[in-house]
């Protein structure tokens, strides 16, 4: 919690009425933080006023010396749960002499830095109000309060009041207006607050509709696919326990086998549905309310096609009013998956989501409270009593992350995969959204329109612009489009490394374990199996994997059987290297083989490669996963779920840890001998990962003895592997290192704009 700073008091001694201006920073508005301050100001029999600025909150006490004393320490102590102090500035005025307490108007025209809150999950009392039937928001899908409901992305401008919302044009009535206005009501400027009378409505398939959530609900028990308007989009919806619902919808969505996330009724089905170990209730009734991806149960009764070939399911409970009574009358697992079309950003607008999903959903439930920012689920996963932030939106989103190094103001753009961008100013940075993959044009004018309206609703105009090094990413060209901003290129894993040390606050130096897919290297190959020894501005390459060839280029990605050849000729002949893998591959034929092995040793469109995610990938087909992987990392994740049977510790395989090389080619070879010899693939999975664990600790040992730092910092898209990063965690530990990960950003491309942007600011001070 922030401490009070301020004047000693001076000139007061003596006096025992005084009057003190407090200006707080933080996330305070929007989350009962004035209703509270004129609460606690009038229960001490204090003067004064409180209003919202564009930089926060400011509040003048008048009084007693010893009750305005109270006053500054119980704001503090006792902020409302959703509020967040960053600091207080206090400073003595001349006593005025005024009556009673006030919350004034917004001022505007000051520079606006006070932070919007994220939108927050349904609350406890607003639940038992929709549930209630004497109550007047009985079955109202738009209930909220101080203390829940729509933020960020009903936004349009700052100071966040209402006229700067979506919920302008709904004129309050009386009854809700009277409760805005009353400083004892839980409503008391909750700038969204609507009833039945006032506020949104539902419509159906377009037309304003009183039945809307029973028949949607009907339909979705009829295996029909909904399209649902929510929070921060478009949900395309089905019964998850309808098999032939929930393969219509993956057909029609072109998704592939990636895993579709459910809504469920309430923690029961929670508990029918996956293993809620460990904190995993309390992620899903936090007021992020996030998806959770568990250890599903083979009971579960789920229709397989929710999460092909994984051993894990993503659960969310209903987090809106709207999701609670959808939910209350339909079959109690909803498949609840982005609305849009591959990896396009979530659907927003109604006009468009009609065009757009309209191909896909059978009928549409919407509203019309207008979404004014896009933002999706944010999702985590639990296991192994880890918990591992997989992305970072609806719910974090726009919360800032405080960091320790001020500097000019930083946009960073991201890479390519699951992009965010990164906005830098005075001291902390604000990530954004999940935006998608940065692949089209149509996905990155949205992107420019985010960034814009970020920039807006933060007054930002960055001086400097932070891309990835890569030349080909639209993000980098993007950033090389702007004008009059000084464009700094980082280097991927460097960015991975720096995203951990500031979300957590170490300054380095670290040693950074940073493996991934891959990320363009200075030496011009792909890199992604990556130990460095990193600080804010610099950073040098102690230990990599192996380099092998990158079978054809990207399409190693799609056809991991393509590294499971690279890999293995690195390791054995020709002659050996083709027996093993007809024996371990038997859909390949012996010419696919030769064709490959041919292309790996000649180096045709196979660029040098140190990934260790492309390397999870080829031990994954070496042990039957996907041939066809329809999402980057779909084998790696496979291998993690075939070895979830084996708990206790196993022995690593052998491997060469030497002259700056991660040499895997022992483990290889042994993998290969224990297939051969029909061991179990569970058994070969676990040591796989025991053995990417014992390397990478026995390096990061050696650069420690060698005088390198004792800090270890873990990111990149591998560390969403829970068994690895439990493995790395114990094995650090026990060889005298600290270990750190991430806790609210993503290891994964989606944390990588935070990075970008401290190195940048680090830079350009010089
Ligand atoms: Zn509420
Ligand atoms: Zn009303
Ligand atoms: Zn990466």
């Amino acid at each position: 919690m922030a401490a009070v700073r301020g004047s000693a008091g001076a000139g007061a001694k003596g006096v025992s009425v005084i009057r003190r201006e407090a200006r707080v920073r933080g996330t305070v508005q929007g989350v009962g933080f004035r209703p509270f301050v004129y609460r606690l100001a009038s229960s001490l029999g204090l003067s004064g006023l409180v209003r919202n600025t564009s930089s926060g909150v400011v509040v003048e006490v008048e009084g007693e010396e010893g009750a305005v004393s109270a006053f500054l320490e119980q704001m503090v102590a006792s902020a409302p749960p959703l509020s967040h102090i960053a600091s207080i500035d206090t400073r003595e005025l001349a006593p005025a002499g005024r009556e009673g307490f006030h919350i004034e108007e917004s001022a505007l025209g000051a520079r606006p830095t006070a932070l919007i809150p994220p939108d927050v999950a349904l609350c406890e009392e607003c639940g038992r109000e929709i549930a209630d039937r004497q109550d007047r928001r009985f079955g109202y899908p738009f209930t909220n309060c101080t203390n829940c409901g729509p933020r960020f992305s009903i936004v349009l401008g700052i100071p966040y009041d209402r006229p700067q919302t979506t919920m302008a044009r709904f004129a309050m009535c009386a009854d809700c207006a009277a409760e805005y206005r009353d400083p004892g009501n839980r409503r008391f400027h909750a700038e969204p607050i609507a009833c039945p009378v006032c506020g949104p409505s539902l419509f159906l398939d377009g037309r304003p509709a009183a039945d809307a959530l029973a028949r949607a609900a009907t339909w979705l028990a009829q295996g029909r696919i909904v399209a649902v308007k929510g929070l921060g989009g478009y949900h395309l919806a089905c019964d998850a326990r309808n098999a032939g619902a929930v393969e219509e919808l993956r057909s029609r969505k072109g998704r592939g086998q990636k895993p579709f996330a459910i809504m469920v009724r309430d923690l029961p089905e929670a508990h029918r549905v996956a293993c809620l170990e460990d904190q995993a209730e309390q992620l899903l009734t936090c007021l992020e309310s996030p998806v959770v991806i568990l250890p599903a149960r083979p009971d579960s009764g789920l229709a397989p096609g929710i999460a092909p070939r994984q051993s894990t399911v993503g659960v969310m409970l209903p987090y809106t009013p709207l999701h609670r009574l959808l939910l209350d009358r339909s079959p109690p697992a909803l498949v609840m998956t982005s609305g849009n079309l591959a990896e396009e950003p979530i659907e927003h607008r109604d006009e468009e989501a009609r065009l757009k999903l309209g191909p896909v959903a059978d009928h549409f439930l919407s509203h019309n409270r207008e979404i004014a920012v896009p933002c999706d689920d944010s999702v985590v996963r639990c296991a192994g009593g880890l918990v591992i932030p997989v992305r970072r939106a609806r719910g974090l989103v726009p919360r800032a992350i405080p960091l320790g190094i001020e500097g000019p103001p930083v946009l960073a753009v991201g890479g390519y995969h699951k992009n965010t961008f990164c906005l830098l100013r005075g001291g902390e940075a604000i990530l954004s959204q999940h935006i998608g993959d940065l692949d089209t044009a149509e996905v990155l004018d949205y992107f420019g329109r985010a960034v814009d309206h970020f920039g807006q609703l933060l007054q930002v105009r960055p001086e400097v612009v932070a891309c990835d090094l890569h030349p080909g990413y639209l993000s980098t060209q993007y950033a090389q489009s702007l004008e009059g901003v000084r464009v700094i290129p980082v280097q991927h894993h460097h960015a991975h490394v720096v995203s951990v040390m500031a979300e957590l606050g170490l300054s380095g130096p670290v040693i950074g374990v940073s493996y991934d897919g891959t990320g363009y290297g200075p030496d011009g190959t792909a890199w992604g199996g990556e130990i460095l020894v990193a600080d804010y501005r610099s950073f040098e390459r102690a230990y990599h994997l192996l380099p092998v060839r990158l079978a054809g280029g990207e399409a190693a990605v799609r056809h991991p059987q393509r590294m499971a050849l690279s890999h293995l000729r690195a390791a054995f002949s020709a002659g050996e290297a083709e027996r093993i893998a007809l024996r371990a591959m038997p859909d390949l034929s012996a010419v696919e083989v030769q064709v490959v092995m041919r292309q790996v040793e000649r180096g045709l469109n196979s660029p040098l490669t140190s990934s260790m995610g492309r390397f999870f990938d080829a031990a994954g087909a070496l042990l039957g996963a996907t041939p066809r992987a329809t999402y980057e990392g779909q084998p790696a994740m496979e291998l993690e779920s075939m070895a979830a049977a084996i708990a206790e510790a196993v022995p690593p395989y052998p491997y060469v840890v030497e002259g700056g090389l991660l040499d895997p080619r022992p483990g290889v070879r042994a993998l290969a001998a224990e297939l051969g010899q029909g061991v179990d693939r569970g058994l070969v999975a676990a040591r796989f990962h025991e053995t990417v664990a014992a390397f990478t600790i026995e390096a990061c040992r050696r650069v420690h003895a060698e005088g390198g730092p004792g800090d270890v910092v873990l990111s990149g898209g591998v560390m969403q592997n829970a068994r690895l990063v439990s493995r790395l965690i114990a094995g650090l530990g026990e060889a005298g290192l600290r270990p750190h990960v991430h806790r609210e950003v993503p290891p994964n491309d989606g944390g990588l704009s935070l990075g970008q942007a401290v190195i940048a600011a680090a830079r350009s001070e010089s």
